[in-house]
């Protein structure tokens, strides 16, 4: 058995990792708010936990692996999409959940054992917020339910900070009916046009925090061995959802090993919404980037380092993967990984490791290794992916770029049959062509057919 070493946010370092029962290891990641399309940055902790889980299910055996991730589904920023739109809430929640199965699906993140909504554990929520109030961690104002951070002496300790260091940090919003600034929200009132559950304090709906709290106490325990989800969110999110679930459940220790992945960025700052830095994993994979690719470019960066998305990156990956394809196919069956890569993964993750192994295992010609490994690390299925079949030049982002050339050229010389031919060839095979002054996206169709894009080399 391969030792794992994991690094530990809780106590800053790298230690080896010990299942409280090896017969069911257990795993909690938050998962995203949906409402929206999955940006980039959203996606990488999906597969830095997704290799986690792999290499797990491979050390410990499947079936002794619970896995699970949260679903969002109740949040301020659902309402305002659905104010804006028009649209049912459960519609757009629905869809964006399915958005996101799919997305992430493309990228060979494997579906976690369990994955959980926040709307179908209100019952739960509203037993351990009562829990909280009885024990005198929380309190009620003004239809408002708050956790009392001065409670839990041991309120900060995630992310290194005192109560008095994140007053003076943070931008806390000072409501009259907090006893402390850092007192945050378990419960709040909700007008007649909002959702909203009968409580014992009224017609409400959760804070946010508690959901993860309440959904990983009734899954995993309340002791239980890995907690992940991106640095973003280990204050407050994290932080509040140790304070909430050790209050409510003292006999346990919620979770043991805590891990988060740096953020994916964009010139120097996070990708997020807010910012209006971000794009699509569907936008990629809509301008034919394969998910294979999207997932090596991941790899190739350690989880706690920050990471750039560049498309010098992506026509990397695609070459290396389009070699290694062509010596794996050859190889035979299912079987154990390289063991190097098993070793350099059991290093805290060491992705970028994993595929240096793999480039080793390739110039070796070592075939049905490096077939066993690839799949193992969620690069490859039983066969080559169908774009990787392909010869190079033909994927739909270089066959958008030869367009966008031959137009400009078109537009010069007054000649456009050849931009037209290529227009007509891509309608053929099932792909739509967007022209925008920006340049030309070409969006794959339900009848796409790949292999009618060869004579287009
Ligand atoms: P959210 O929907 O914003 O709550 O985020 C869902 C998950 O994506 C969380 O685990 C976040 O930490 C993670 N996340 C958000 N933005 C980024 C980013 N730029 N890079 C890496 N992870 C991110
Ligand atoms: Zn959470």
């Amino acid at each position: 058995m391969t030792t794992i070493r994991l690094y530990n946010t809780r106590t800053r370092t790298k230690e080896t990792f010990t299942p409280l029962d090896p017969q069911n290891v257990r795993m909690y990641v938050c998962g995203p708010t949906v409402y929206d399309r999955a940006h980039l940055g959203n996606a990488r902790p999906v597969v830095v936990f997704d290799v986690l889980y792999r290499l797990l299910r491979h050390e410990y055996g499947a079936d002794h692996v619970t896995y699970v991730r949260n679903f969002t589904d109740v949040d301020d920023k659902i309402n305002a999409r659905a104010a804006q739109t028009g649209r049912p809430i459960s519609e757009i929640t629905a869809e964006t959940t399915q958005w996101f199965l799919d997305d992430m699906g493309a990228l060979g993140a494997l579906e976690p054992d369990a994955m959980p909504r926040a709307t179908q554990y209100i019952p739960q929520m509203i037993r351990m917020i009562e829990g909280l109030i009885a024990s005198g961690h929380a309190y009620e104002a003004e239809g408002h339910v708050l956790f009392a951070v001065e409670s839990y002496a041991e309120y900060g300790q995630l992310s290194g900070r005192t109560v008095d260091d994140m007053i003076a940090g943070a931008r806390v919003e000072v409501a009259p009916y907090k006893r402390n600034p850092m007192d945050f929200v378990l419960w709040k009132p909700s007008t007649p046009d909002l959702p909203g559950w009968d409580s014992p304090w009224g017609r409400g709906r959760p804070g946010w925090h508690i959901e993860c709290s309440a959904m990983s106490y009734e899954l995993l325990g309340e002791s239980f061995d890995i907690h992940g989800g991106g640095n973003d969110l280990m204050f407050p999110h994290h932080e509040n959802e140790i304070a909430q679930s050790c209050c409510a459940h003292p006999e346990g220790k919620f979770a043991r090993y805590w891990l988060h992945n740096e953020m994916l960025q964009v010139e120097g700052k996070k990708m997020s919404k807010s910012l209006g830095n971000f794009f699509t994993v569907r936008d990629l994979l809509d301008q034919g980037v394969p998910g294979e690719v999207i997932r090596f470019v991941f790899l190739s960066t350690h989880y706690r380092k920050p990471m750039d998305w560049t498309a010098e990156k992506a026509r990397e990956a695609e070459k290396t993967l389009r070699k290694w394809y062509a010596q794996a196919v050859q190889g035979v069956g299912t079987g154990d990984p390289y063991d190097s890569v098993k070793t350099a993964l059991s290093d805290d993750l060491n992705t970028a490791g994993a595929i240096a192994e793999c480039h080793q295992l390739s110039h070796a010609d070592d075939i049905t290794t490096l077939r066993h490994t690839l799949q193992f690390l969620g690069l490859m299925g039983d066969d080559v992916p169908e774009w990787a079949r392909l010869p190079e030049g033909t994927g739909l982002g270089e066959l958008a770029d030869k367009l966008h050339t031959v137009r400009l050229q078109a537009m010069q010389s007054k000649d456009f049959s050849q931009a037209d031919s290529l227009k007509a060839a891509l309608a053929d095979a099932g792909v739509e062509v967007r022209m925008s002054k920006d340049g030309v996206e070409l969006v794959p169709g339900p009848d796409f057919d790949p292999s009618k894009l060869e004579t287009l080399k």
